[in-house]
């Protein structure tokens, strides 16, 4: 059985990641996405929000599961038996930013295998941080994140009146 595991922050979830995940679910017997606590990145939802947001997103995704890690990712990965990374892939600048952490992490366990998908062209320029940046001058962000999403965004970003 290959576990594949879909790292990030998704601060918040986008349709973007949710091709990447969908798509890897359909490949590897089980999927893990491990959302990072990191301390040192401001993040606009907790990652209990964060972890609530991607289980609701990925629900009709029987082999895939969400979770939340701290620390090394390939630690965490030891501790699942997980043996593939999955990171998704817009343009250059996201493949100079991966490059070296895909070394770094085989560096440090030689059978940890990082796959690369290439984004579907229609998410391209879809990033966590547009999509907020839109919502808090109350752009509609439909179609690039899912309801649930928008309505967290929604309660988060706008003023309360
Ligand atoms: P990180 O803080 O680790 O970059 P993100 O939540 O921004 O976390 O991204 C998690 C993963 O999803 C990364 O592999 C990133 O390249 C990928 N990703 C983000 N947005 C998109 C997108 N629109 N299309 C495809 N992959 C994406």
């Amino acid at each position: 059985m290959t576990i594949a595991v879909c790292s990030g922050s998704f601060d918040p979830v986008t349709y973007g990641h949710l091709d990447i995940i969908s798509r890897s679910a359909n490949i590897f017997d089980k999927v893990i996405v491990a959302i990072l606590i990191n301390p040192n990145k401001k993040s606009l939802f907790s990652v209990e929000e964060r972890v609530e947001l991607m289980r609701d997103s990925v629900r009709h995704l029987p082999n895939v599961e969400v979770d939340s890690f701290e620390g090394l990712l390939i630690h965490y990965m030891q501790k699942k038996g997980a043996n593939v990374i999955i990171r998704g892939l817009r343009s250059v600048t996201d493949f100079e930013y991966e490059m070296p952490l895909a070394a770094m992490n085989r560096q440090l366990n030689h059978e940890v295998e990082t796959f690369f998908m290439m984004t579907s062209s229609q998410y391209s320029y879809l990033s966590s941080s547009l999509v907020k940046e839109a919502a808090s001058y109350q752009a509609s962000v439909s179609g690039l994140v899912p309801p649930v999403v928008e309505e967290a965004l929604k309660k988060k970003l706008l003023p309360q009146r």
